[in-house]
């Protein structure tokens, strides 16, 4: 197995379905796992940190990374650039982690392309409804947005039986909890 792949869990879900929550989750209460901090060209919420959450580029900054080979994988997500740097995954790999990496869908694909041994995980909502309800009352969207996603996020459930695992989000503690065991499982 690869040293890099099996140190990795790439965890996807529609925006709004709560996964950075439960991310925080697992990172909060197991010191094994630490976060792949992507690159990204979109604003910043009020409530994020440079640099912590994402990193921040501009759009030339980003395009500039692609040319110089910096990133293992890269998209366009409703109008903007995200990606992981190849740097995050293999100095973290490198101290002992397990790197978590929080992208969607094609990202998590092209992942597991080139570490197969990677282990994926989609983490659902309830409903669509609810999905709704939730990315209304984050209130970080304004409607047209929130309609880009909720689309965004019909797609994204048509593709999620291609991950390792499918995890329901009702209770945050409960769904970090069984990606935790998941992974402590198949290690
Ligand atoms: P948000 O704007 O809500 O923070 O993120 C939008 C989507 O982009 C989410 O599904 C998130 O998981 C995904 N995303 C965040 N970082 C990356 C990345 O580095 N690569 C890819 N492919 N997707 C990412």
């Amino acid at each position: 197995m690869s040293e890099i792949g099996k140190n990795l869990v790439v965890i996807s879900g529609p925006s709004g379905c709560g996964k950075d929550t439960v991310v925080k989750h697992i990172l909060n209460t197991d010191s094994r796992f630490v976060l792949s901090v992507s690159a990204t060209t979109r604003a910043k919420r009020p409530y994020e940190v440079d640099g912590v959450d994402y990193i921040f580029l501009t759009t030339q900054e980003f395009i500039g990374k692609i040319a110089g080979g910096e990133f293992l994988e890269h998209t366009l997500y409703c109008d903007n650039y995200y990606g992981t740097l190849k740097s995050q995954i293999e100095d973290k790999v490198a101290q002992g982690k397990i790197v978590v990496l929080v992208i969607e869908v094609e990202g998590a694909a092209n992942v597991k392309k080139v570490y197969p041994d990677a282990l994926t995980i989609f983490v659902a909502p309830p409903s669509l409804d609810e999905l709704e309800r939730r990315l209304r009352n984050r209130g970080t969207e304004d409607d047209g947005k929130i309609k880009q996603r909720l689309f965004k996020a019909s797609e994204e459930l048509g593709l999620s039986s291609s991950y390792d695992y499918i995890v329901e989000n009702n209770f945050v503690e409960q769904c970090a909890q069984s990606i935790i065991d998941i992974f402590d499982g198949i290690k």
